[in-house]
């Protein structure tokens, strides 16, 4: 029991085990060594992902993107809820690395989602604070795999609709929605474009009592937007996560979707194609990391700032002689 994280005091081999049994604590405590800085964190994780590897990877991953207020935790809770009646295992991740800053709501907030959170079938973990957007989406990633290995079956990973999260969300999910207000068109202009053709579907949010007409009206609109906008032939569904109305269609056509998907291959190319960009953009990660902590670097940057400043190099010069001192290391 030496080099053991102080802060678990348990070792990386019983939260191995109790992942795979299925223990929600040890879950918990996995993905704690996750999203932790320290050394010797970083290699029990990396141990445990290694040893899981084989019990990851069968779920359905779906990414939920929308502005704030659009109804994120209500239809996940609603959709968590039914899915864990047709006897589903749900867990709910989230990406979003701006939360501590902006003082909005932590996306994956178990208060957001009251009744989902009392089910033992649902795991629900706020997003990790405090990271780099590289970060977060890297813990995220392996936070699910280890909601797959303890046999959690539909990953939902939640992200604010307004900007870079997105890509990295939809890079992660094998099908992603975008929840949209009924608010007609001026909410397709806050999302951008690239965006709206990453969603494999769009979601008029609200369609309930006085603003049924209205998102009916927003469909339509959006639908001729998205003519415009988007080569992609992206699905618009009504729903209200309040009432429930319309998740199960969409339930549904999800998993006709990514059913179709399974059957001409583009499911499982797909997540070919996500392990390979995660590999290359870690690698990429890495590279530049250890470049910028590298001191022989650190010291060259300041002395070839200092020969530019007096033009007694280029910066093309300067580039080169960095990349040089780099490569010796
Ligand atoms: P989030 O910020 O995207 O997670 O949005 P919330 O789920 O917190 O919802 C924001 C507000 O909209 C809350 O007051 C919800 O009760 C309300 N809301 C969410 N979904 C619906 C819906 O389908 N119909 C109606 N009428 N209100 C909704």
């Amino acid at each position: 029991m030496t080099n053991l994280p102080s802060s678990l005091k348990i070792s990386p081999t019983e939260i191995q085990n109790g992942i795979l049994r299925g223990d929600r604590r040890m879950l918990a405590k996995g993905i704690t060594l996750v999203e932790s800085r320290r050394k010797v964190d970083v290699d029990s994780a990396q141990k445990i992902l290694e040893n899981v590897m084989s019990n990851t990877g069968n779920s359905i991953r779906l990414g939920i993107s929308g502005i704030p207020g659009v109804g994120k935790s209500t239809f996940i809770e609603t959709i968590g809820l039914k899915l864990i009646e047709d006897g589903h295992k749900v867990a709910v991740l989230a990406v979003d690395p701006s939360s501590p800053h902006s003082g909005g709501s932590i996306l994956g907030d178990k208060t957001r989602m009251p009744e989902l959170s009392k089910r033992v079938d649902a795991f629900i973990r706020p997003s990790a604070t405090g990271g780099t957007l590289g970060g977060v989406a890297r813990q995220t990633r392996e936070s699910m795999m280890l909601c797959e290995a303890a046999g959690y079956d539909v990953i939902l990973v939640e992200t604010v609709g307004v900007g870079q999260s997105e890509v990295e969300v939809s890079s992660m999910v094998d099908f992603f929605v975008l929840l949209m207000l009924p608010g007609a068109g001026d909410s397709l202009q806050g999302i951008k474009k690239g965006i709206i053709e990453m969603a494999d579907m769009l979601i008029v949010n609200k369609a309930d009592g006085d603003n049924h007409q209205l998102a009916k009206r927003a469909k339509n609109e959006y639908e001729q937007a998205l003519r415009l906008v988007s080569n992609k032939k992206s699905q618009i569904k009504l729903c209200s996560a309040l009432t429930g109305d319309g998740i199960s269609e969409i339930w549904k056509d999800v998993n006709m979707r990514l059913e179709n998907n399974k059957a001409i291959g583009s499911f499982k190319n797909k997540r070919i194609n996500q392990q390979y960009n995660w590999m290359i953009k870690m690698t990429e990660d890495s590279i530049l990391q250890s470049f910028r902590e590298n001191s022989q670097i650190k010291e060259s940057i300041v002395a070839y700032k200092s020969q530019l400043e007096k033009g007694q190099i280029t910066p093309v010069m300067a580039s080169h002689k960095l990349l040089e001192i780099f490569r010796k290391y």
